[in-house]
């Protein structure tokens, strides 16, 4: 099969051609001639599949006719993440060159300003997290009521990040006439929900299940203990990885990326972050250094890397193993892309054991053990201190993202840090808490999740209401905080 079998129109044809791509990929071949005949399309498939492209084109195609007008869009592409909006930007950048056609991007984190100017002067395709988009169309600076073409990208993960009421409240001011274009990789039930209520008898396509690893990544578990020890057990790895180029590491939570990357910069390793709490010019940096090999080290949290099409990762790091198995296929995902080999390495930890079988179940195999403890001799306990060895011993650079030490150079406020850490790492180095529900009880009050918000919440997050910091009353004349050890303090 060749693209000019699929009704596309000369122009994007020839922007496909610039771009050397010969052949569609399954869910191109499968998804355009419907999208290009109006239908509406329920793709499931995962990132990597060239599904972006799967609704670009023919969305290009479609909007040579008609012509936007102020404030009010065309079509509309929904995505989780600001990076994921920014990656489909460029999609209408590459093969829409022929088209002239105004691309505005919605997303949080950057001014209300530029983007309000783009949306008035009419916009064929607006690109929108979620939140920005709802805080422009209550403001009344944004009208939906001519989108032609709704496409609602990577749903089962706006779902894990509570989006599912804003998409529905979105859903419910485009108009019901608009074709509607909707990928998940999995279909949860409440996903099947949405599509039931918002599609309009679909097709129905299926490509490259999520349970599916590429046979081009080589995957691999070492057993560590948790805290400093596994951050140590990490930092072998690194130094001792063969073929490496550059390395995705991932951490479950946001906190948990600050705090690696942290300490992989004090190790004198050339590490970059993305994360949800770094405002987007800190992202756009962090990814582009990456991009561009300038850091060999990106921790991520799934979130920020969920999609992102970096060609070329040697390496993927779980320094924390997912709670949810399919973030484990995702992952893995970001390395041997476009037939290319790479090494998947996991850590497990005691804790880690239950995920792991979930893991294994879902990808029909089981991963190899590499050198390193046995599971059963570790302890379930965070050291409080990294082994004294380590400490401050390491000099010399290399080309697996070590840099030189230079200690002196260290400023008096990061050394003032460091003698504090081991402190704060006891209060950081929770063991992973139990997977929460997927979108168990998501805010409808917009504002209160992000688009980048990807730390499960546990009990009631960071905040502590104020009626369990007053004093509690005991006994006459004996009182404890409601946060102590109620033990030892009654004796
Ligand atoms: P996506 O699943 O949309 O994130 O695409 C994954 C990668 O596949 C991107 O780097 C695309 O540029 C690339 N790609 C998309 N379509 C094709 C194709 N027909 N042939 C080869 N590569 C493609």
């Amino acid at each position: 099969m060749t693209f000019n079998e699929l009704g596309l129109s000369e122009k994007v044809l020839q922007a496909v051609e610039a771009s050397g791509y010969t052949t569609p990929t399954p869910i191109q071949a499968q998804a355009i001639p419907y999208a290009l005949a109006g239908r509406d399309v329920l793709g499931i498939a995962q990132t990597g599949t060239g599904k972006t492209a799967a609704f670009t084109l023919p969305m290009l195609s479609r909007l040579e006719q008609g012509r936007a007008r102020a404030r009010m869009p065309r079509t509309l592409i929904l995505e989780p993440t600001r990076e994921l909006a920014a990656q489909v930007e460029e999609s209408f950048a590459r093969y829409g060159v022929n088209h002239k056609i105004n691309v505005a991007l919605l997303i949080g984190g950057v001014s209300f300003g530029d983007q309000e100017t783009k949306i008035m002067r009419g916009a064929d395709v607006l690109i929108a997290t979620p939140g920005r988009l709802l805080d422009f169309a209550e403001r009344g600076k944004l009208l939906l009521t001519a989108i032609e073409i709704l496409v609602i990208d990577e749903a089962d993960r706006m779902l894990d990040m509570g989006f599912i009421p804003d998409i529905e409240r979105i859903c419910k001011l485009v108009p019901f006439t608009r074709q509607t274009l909707f990928f998940s990789a999995t279909m949860p039930p409440e996903i099947t929900r949405l599509t039931e209520t918002f599609l309009h008898n679909p097709v129905r396509i299926e490509v490259a299940r999520a349970a599916s690893t590429a046979t081009t990544i080589t995957q691999g578990l070492v057993a560590s203990a948790p805290g400093p020890a596994k951050r140590e057990t990490l930092r072998r790895l690194l130094r001792g990885a063969a073929d490496f180029k550059n390395a995705i590491i991932f951490c479950n939570r946001k906190r948990d990326v600050a705090l690696l990357h942290k300490s992989l910069q004090k190790h004198g390793f050339n590490a970059g972050a993305l994360h949800g709490d770094l405002d987007q010019r800190a992202r756009t940096a962090s990814l582009d250094a990456f991009k561009s090999g300038e850091v060999a080290l990106l921790v991520c949290s799934d979130v920020a890397a969920r999609g992102l099409d970096i060609p070329d990762v040697s390496h993927v790091f779980n320094f924390d193993l997912p709670t949810h198995a399919e973030d484990y296929v995702h992952r893995i995902g970001r390395t041997g892309r476009a037939g290319k080999s790479g090494v998947a390495i996991s850590i497990i930890t005691k804790a880690d054991q239950k995920y792991l079988a979930e893991i294994e179940k879902l990808i029909a195999r089981k991963i190899d053990w590499l050198s390193g403890e046995a599971l059963s001799e570790l302890t379930d306990e965070g050291e409080a201190e990294a082994p004294h060895h380590e400490r401050g011993s390491r000099r010399g650079g290399s080309s697996r993202g070590e840099r030189p030490r230079a200690d002196a150079d260290v400023p008096q406020k990061s050394r003032r840090r460091e003698k504090s850490e081991p402190q704060r790492q006891h209060v950081e180095e929770r063991p992973a808490p139990e997977p929460q529900p997927r979108a168990a009880a998501p805010s409808r009050e917009r504002g209160r999740h992000h688009a980048d918000d990807d730390a499960p919440v546990v009990g009631m997050g960071d905040h502590v209401p104020m009626f369990m910091l007053r004093p509690v009353k005991l006994k006459p004349g004996k009182t404890v905080a409601a946060d102590e050890d109620e033990s030892t303090s009654v004796g």
